[in-house]
């Protein structure tokens, strides 16, 4: 399976990082990984996102997310069949990926059980890819339905102020 999603949040980086480069990279330089997981964090800190209380609200709501028509008529080509997958809450990083036409997401127990860490993962199903500007723009769009406009526009704003994206998505 492909481990290009693969990625570590707020832990210690993996390996698998590396692949994300230099294709990603930004005209600028930088590390576009670091830059999205800051941007995140600024957005998240301005507009606290929402948290689920359980494994089983977390995965009924990225259902809701996956079968619904805004899913499919924003990312068409992106898979409507997700599995949500347990990590325990020792494991550093959540992490996502595509395989037989599926996509598939992990998350950390506890933490990662809130709206920024289902945005990002699905934003990489979405996708298809690491931290690039497709990405982004998946996170965005996914931010704009799950968190709303202004968490949105904060986020857009954060990516922004980092010289790693300039907005295009402007639905
Ligand atoms: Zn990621």
């Amino acid at each position: 399976m492909s481990l290009r999603s693969e990625h570590s949040r707020r832990g210690a980086h993996r390996a698998v990082a590396a692949v994300n480069s230099p294709a990603s990279a930004p005209p600028g330089g930088g590390d576009p990984t670091a830059a999205v997981y800051a941007a995140e964090d600024a957005a998240a800190a301005a507009f606290p996102p929402r948290r689920y209380r359980s494994f089983a609200e977390l995965r009924s709501h990225i259902d809701a997310i996956v079968c619904s028509d805004w899913w499919s008529d924003t990312f068409p080509g992106a898979p409507i069949e997700v599995h949500v997958e347990r990590r325990s809450r020792t494991a550093t990083f959540s992490a996502a990926c595509r395989r037989d036409g599926a996509g598939i997401v992990w998350f950390v127990d506890g933490q990662h059980w809130n709206a920024t860490a289902v945005c990002h993962e699905l934003a990489h199903v979405a996708s298809d890819s690491g931290h690039d500007a497709l990405f982004r723009e998946a996170l965005v769009a996914l931010w704009r339905r799950e968190c709303g406009f202004l968490a949105a526009t904060e986020l857009s704003a954060q990516l922004g102020h980092r010289s790693i994206w300039r907005p295009t998505f402007e639905r």
